[in-house]
């Protein structure tokens, strides 16, 4: 029996039933790797942003154990007191090593890190533009800033213009997009709006979240890949997010840019302040990683070859996959109940495609989501293509 206080929420879980937007949290049974157990059944897995396949492999864990037996598992405090060791100062060194930048700040997560940077860099009297397709972390980031916020249009740069040619009487400006969106698997045009936060003298925040170790000549995001036609676009994009728990197999966010930036942050966002320095494990794990994603290119390029197929492959069968450009590759259905049983279809065949429907997307987008990994053989790829053409 519900407590009288709590009855409201067996009527609202009940109003999710009836919408087909109710979620059952289900188990994994086994590594988060190319083929999984969940639930009990053995299913190929297109549903993890293990991109590089990182988040399984040996090596990761090895430098886990290593820290371990050196620093023990609990930070026990946040960064600025007694929570930051040796292996967090380290990893946060690789990080701006691999981003170019002169510093960068581990987060516990990437939520935690959008959700503190934002709120650090604008307040009263200052302006947000955002992009309508943000991920939720960015979105909480933007509502807890004090700043006046301008949402445009997804990905519709002109409509960013307009807003920032009539805003030069805000204190300052922030830019706020994703690189590479994870339900469109589409770009946000990082060229035009890096030289609109230039003209305007506006900072421009990007979020690489699901670009960290998969995109760019040496693998740090969009930026890195778009700016081979716009070099400019490096400079201009000078607050960059990342997260460690995608490609990077691991767990945790950071922020890099210039030391000014980093120090600041470090004083002032609230997530970084006021939460406990991530396990020394992650950290370790995530450092391991990123020396992988520099010295195994060819993880990354055998992947994006691979998207590059299997979005061919659907779109000449007739299948609408929006603007993916990428590793992420939704397959469109509309109505919610249609994409929950085209996946449950799937899961009986052994393959793991989540449905996506709201409110994590607009009503009447729901979705299939493939996410593609290093790991998948062709054999596994072939399958989904032939079973999302046929469905049983
Ligand atoms: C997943 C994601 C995050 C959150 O990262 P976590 O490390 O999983 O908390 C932030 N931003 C974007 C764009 C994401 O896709």
């Amino acid at each position: 029996m519900l407590p009288k206080s709590l009855e409201w929420l067996g009527w609202q879980l009940a109003e999710l039933d009836d919408c087909g937007l109710r979620r059952q949290l289900a188990v994994r049974e086994t590594a988060q790797t190319a083929e999984v157990s969940i639930d009990g059944r053995r299913l190929a897995n297109f549903g993890a942003n293990d991109y590089l396949g990182l988040a399984s492999d040996l090596r990761l864990s090895e430098a886990a154990h290593k820290a371990i037996e050196q620093l023990g598992w609990g930070s026990g405090a946040s960064p600025l007191v007694s929570g930051r060791s040796h292996v967090h100062a380290t990893l946060e060194q690789t990080i701006a090593d691999f981003e170019g930048t002169e510093a960068a700040l581990v987060f516990p997560s990437g939520f935690a890190a959008n959700a503190g940077v934002i709120p650090a860099l604008v307040g009263h009297g200052d302006a947000i533009f955002a992009d309508a397709g943000n991920h939720a972390s960015l979105i909480d980031g933007c509502r807890l800033a004090k700043a006046e916020r301008f949402i445009y249009p997804h990905g519709d740069w002109q409509s960013l213009a307009e807003l920032l040619a009539d805003c030069d009487r805000y204190r300052r400006r922030l830019i706020v997009t994703d690189s590479l969106f994870s339900m469109d698997g589409d770009v946000a045009p990082l060229v035009e709006i890096g030289r609109l936060a230039a003209e305007h003298n506006a900072m421009l925040l990007v979020d690489e979240a699901h670009a960290t170790g998969v995109w760019g000549y040496s693998g740090r995001g969009m930026v890195e890949h778009l700016a081979v036609g716009a070099p400019e676009l490096e400079q201009q994009a000078t607050i960059r997010v990342g997260t460690l728990s995608k490609a990077i197999g691991a767990s945790g966010g950071f922020v890099a840019g210039c030391r000014p930036l980093i120090e600041w942050l470090a004083n002032t966002a609230r997530s970084y302040v006021f939460s406990t320095a991530g396990e020394v494990a992650s950290a370790a794990a995530a450092a391991k990683a990123l020396e992988i994603v520099r010295s195994e290119p060819h993880r990354r390029g055998e992947l994006l070859a691979r998207a590059s197929r299997l979005r061919s492959e659907l779109a000449a069968r007739g299948w609408d996959i929006a603007g993916s450009v990428s590793q992420i590759v939704p397959v469109m259905i509309g109505d919610a109940n249609r994409a929950m049983q085209f996946a449950e279809r799937l899961r009986e065949q052994g393959l793991y495609v989540p449905g996506i429907r709201p409110p994590t997307v607009p009503q009447g987008t729901s979705r299939l989501r493939i996410s593609l990994s290093y790991l998948h053989t062709e054999e596994q790829v072939g399958r989904l293509v032939n079973a999302i053409d046929h469905p049983k």
